[in-house]
């Protein structure tokens, strides 16, 4: 049991009793009369203490109000009605019983009943005068008989007495001698009776010539008796003295009398005291009655307010829960304080926030495992060598992975948008657009895409499926894009690494032999041949002999490009290296202008200066031919430092203003055996490009629109 549910059922039971014990000490019982004070102050007390539990609450319920606490409207409302509901009958039944108590008491001091206790009495007076004269005189008619006969303390005088006793239906008659000494004595209880002789008042009284004397007196069995003493005059006028004797007879009240005449008595005495208390008397109960009240409000209004919150109690536990529910907070449960149809409400709301945070976690693990799902997707995909794109049925782009981004490349803001608005910033990627929305009707089509971007050309195999949009997803498409570029170069390099291999072992072997024929037949035939002969051997023999060496030189080249090559990297200053090539160059005064615009302070990449130097020769070489006979001729060198992709190049540019780049060769440029020249081996810029990809680097060339032709080199700074 709890202090709280022990004070509740302890205060009501005490007050109880103490109201209990002032209303009967308001009511005079003669036991708890002495502890009226002691009583009240307990009341007193037990009123000050609930008043001070009443305020404690009230202030606490205000606390509540103005905090606006859950339930605190409610509580006041119980408390308002329970209280109400309390009081009213309360202060009726006060109001009435004060006026009842104020009209009893009155009521006991009647005139009527106040005169009827008094005519009681008068009554009673009246009666007992009566019934002494008639004793008096039937003991003097006694008495006159016994004056008949002499008196002696003989047999003959008690048989007398003892007749007269009987006739009469007295309990005792006896005779004295006028100086109080008996001469005879008869008693209704027989045996030795001692008669109790005449006071000697009465004795003196009827010496004096008194007729007679009557008194009640105590008797036996607690009722009251008659003790009457008469003279008995057996000579009055020879001579009274000697002839005076004193009859005493004693006769018991009749018991209806004695007990009525007590009665009357003892009401008329209590009658008098409550005349005597009657304001005290008004005034107690008026203070017992208010006192009750008050305690009996005051109880009620506490029980209302323990009940009242006891009922609130669950509703504002509810309301608190409900609110941490609507902010998403399933795990609030609430205790269940009683098993009624709150406690039902309390137990069902538990039973819904259990099932709520059950589907809550089932959701979030859901959640997570399809958070779980997509970060796997997301992490394959980003690991993925191969670019995927996912496209909506619209070709909008839903989603690409990683290398996608790389590849192609696409800015963060792509997602969303359409496949067209995005060739429409991007050009480069309108032959993947048209891959992609080329109207098909296969579920999967692959083609092969060549993209010109920033890093050169390349060739993608873009494979596409359709999407069902049966399995529950919108559809759309999903392309995947392998750069090939690599692998196409490689075969295409070995491809021509095996023709510069053969070339040299079928062409350069047979080459030393026919020159060597040739030189040998014009020591041995020219001094014999006469002329017109002499000068045509001459002629030929020198042609063979320069011709094979040109196809030497060529077979040389081939077999330089073929090799695989092995790099001596160092940090170089490039700019010094670009100065030193220009400066082999120089040519001719006045007839092309050469600038250099290095940038100061360039970092040095990390190549093989011999192979580089190849690079700018092979590069400077082009140049000078295509510029060869222009007016106002110039190549430009630039050096500076660029940023791709997060990582820094040494950028190169080598810019003429010479006719530019044949259109119809373009994007084969840095193919092998590609050339316009006559005796060009289209090998100038396959080799470079060779040099700058060992490198690590990337080459490019343009016509610009301001003309000419630019060569692009970027080497990586590591
Ligand atoms: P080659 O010089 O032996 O022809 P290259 O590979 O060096 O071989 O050049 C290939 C072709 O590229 C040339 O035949 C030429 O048509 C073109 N070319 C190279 N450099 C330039 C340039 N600076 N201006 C115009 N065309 C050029």
């Amino acid at each position: 049991m709890t202090p709280a549910r022990l004070l509740l059922a302890l205060v009501p039971a005490a007050l109880l009793a103490a109201l209990v014990m002032l209303a009967l000490a308001a009511l005079h019982s003669p036991a708890l009369i002495r502890h009226y004070p002691v009583l009240l102050a307990l009341n007193i007390a037990g009123i000050a203490l609930l008043s001070g539990v009443m305020v404690y609450g009230a202030w606490r319920l205000a606390l509540h109000l103005r905090a606006r606490r859950p339930g605190a409207r409610l509580t006041l409302r119980m408390l308002t009605a329970f209280g109400a509901l309390a009081l009213a009958p309360l202060v009726v039944v006060y109001f009435f019983s004060v006026q009842f108590v104020n009209r009893g008491i009155d009521s006991w001091f009647d005139v009527r009943i106040e005169e009827a206790l008094n005519k009681a009495s008068l009554l009673r007076r009246n009666t007992l005068e009566a019934l002494r004269r008639d004793l008096v005189e039937q003991a003097a008619a006694d008495a006159a008989a016994l004056a008949q006969t002499p008196l002696s303390p003989d047999a003959a005088t008690v048989r007398l007495l003892d007749d007269l006793r009987r006739a009469g239906d007295y309990e005792e008659l006896a005779v004295f001698t006028p100086g109080g000494d008996v001469v005879a004595a008869s008693g209704a209880r027989g045996g030795a009776l001692i008669p109790v002789a005449p006071a000697s008042a009465v004795l003196a009284a009827l010496g004096g010539g008194g007729r007679g004397h009557a008194e009640l007196e105590p008797g036996g069995d607690g009722g009251l008796q008659w003790r009457v003493a008469v003279t008995v005059n057996q000579a009055p006028a020879a001579s009274p003295a000697a002839a005076l004797y004193v009859l005493q007879a004693v006769k018991v009240l009749p018991l209806r009398y004695a007990t009525l005449g007590a009665g009357i008595q003892t009401a008329l005495a209590e009658y008098e005291r409550l005349v005597f208390l009657r304001r005290p008397l008004k005034f107690s109960f008026v203070v017992t009655l208010t006192v009750i009240t008050l305690m009996t409000v005051l109880l009620a209004a506490w029980l209302a307010l323990m009940f009242a919150r006891r009922l609130a109690a669950p509703l504002g536990q509810l309301a608190t829960g409900q609110r941490a529910v609507a902010k998403g907070d399933y795990r609030t449960r609430l205790t269940v304080t009683s098993g009624d149809d709150l406690g039902a409400l309390v137990q069902s709301f538990n039973e819904m926030t259990g099932q709520l945070r059950q589907a809550q976690n089932q959701a979030e693990q859901s959640r997570r495992e399809s958070e779980m799902q997509r970060t796997y997707l997301e992490t394959v995909m980003a690991h993925l060598s191969s670019a995927v794109l996912v496209l909506d049925r619209d070709f909008n782009v839903h989603t690409y992975n990683k290398a996608a981004r790389a590849m192609l490349p696409l800015g963060p803001a792509c997602q969303g948008r359409a496949l067209n608005a995005l060739v429409a910033d991007e050009p480069h990627l309108a032959p993947l657009a048209q891959a992609i929305t080329a109207p098909r009707r296969d579920a999967e089509w692959q083609s092969e895409v060549p993209l010109a971007g920033g890093g050169g050309r390349r060739v993608l195999i873009c494979r596409c499926t359709r999407l069902p949009p049966e399995s529950g997803l919108p559809g759309g498409y999903v392309a995947v894009l392998d750069d090939v570029t690599d692998l196409i170069r490689s075969q295409r390099d070995a491809a021509w690494g095996e023709v510069a291999r053969r070339l040299a072992h079928e062409i350069k072997n047979p080459l030393t032999p026919i020159r060597l024929s040739a030189e040998r037949m014009r020591q041995k035939f020219l001094p014999q041949l006469e002329e017109p002969g002499r000068g045509a051997m001459d002629r030929a023999t020198r042609t063979i002999v320069q011709q094979v060496e040109s196809m030497k030189r060529m077979v040389d080249a081939f077999s330089g490009y073929a090799q695989p090559m092995r790099m001596q990297t160092a940090p170089v200053d490039l700019n010094q290296l670009i100065r030193d090539v220009m400066a082999l160059h120089e040519p001719p005064a006045g007839k092309i202008k050469t600038a250099l615009e290095l940038a100061a302070d360039l970092p040095r990449p990390e190549v093989d200066p011999g192979r580089m130097r190849q690079v700018f020769n092979n590069l400077m070489i082009n140049a000078l031919d295509a510029l060869g006979g222009r007016d106002r001729a110039a190549v430009t060198v630039r050096t500076k430092v660029v940023r791709r992709g997060g990582a820094e190049y040494v950028e190169a540019l080598v810019h003429d203003n010479g006719p530019g780049f044949p259109a119809g060769i373009l994007d084969r440029l840095f193919e092998p055996y590609v050339t316009t020249k006559d005796k060009g081996t289209g090998l100038g810029l396959a080799i470079v490009k060779r040099i700058v990809e060992e490198h690590d680097g990337v080459i490019a060339a343009e016509n610009p629109p301001a003309g000419g032709a630019l060569v692009r080199i970027l080497l990586p700074l590591r």
